[in-house]
């Protein structure tokens, strides 16, 4: 059911939550400086702490001690949050996305420029 005017379930929240980290990691920089790093190793941690579907969170925190964020270029985080995100697929039994294409997915669109209209996030 969606109804702008419940409060967001565990999948409501996962998708927009899923939106937001991928974008974030396709937009960070090419080469991100030490400040930039820690900035985002921070925010990463915090927001493990924070995110509020307790199963999905103490998961996170497993996976980035397990894995930690990588944090360097656009490129790894991107690749990161990708095979994170797929940690979760496989958990919850659904397919894995093709990391190759988070580009297509997240920042490019499509080749055949169905998406063009959405492409005003900068
Ligand atoms: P989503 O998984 O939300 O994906 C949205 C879109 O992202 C997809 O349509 C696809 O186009 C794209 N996509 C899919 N996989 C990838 C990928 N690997 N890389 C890039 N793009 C991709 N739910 C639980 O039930 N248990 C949990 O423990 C749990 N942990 C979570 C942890 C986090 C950090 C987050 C953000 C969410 C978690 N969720 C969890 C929610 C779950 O991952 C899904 O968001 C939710 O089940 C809705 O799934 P969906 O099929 O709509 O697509």
């Amino acid at each position: 059911l969606v109804d702008d005017e419940c409060p967001a379930d565990s999948q409501t929240l996962g998708r927009a939550t899923w939106t937001f980290l991928h974008t974030m990691a396709a937009y960070y920089p090419e080469r991100a400086d030490a400040q930039q790093q820690a900035t985002m190793r921070t925010l990463l941690t915090s927001f493990s702490q924070f995110y509020p579907c307790g199963r999905c969170a103490a998961h996170l925190r497993e996976e980035m001690t397990v894995h930690p964020p990588a944090v360097a270029t656009r490129t790894e985080l991107s690749q990161w949050m990708c095979r994170t995100h797929n940690t979760v697929n496989v958990m919850l039994g659904k397919p894995q996305f093709d990391c190759k294409r988070v580009d297509e997915r997240w920042r490019d669109g499509p080749s055949d420029g169905r998406c063009s209209w959405a492409q005003d996030v900068e």
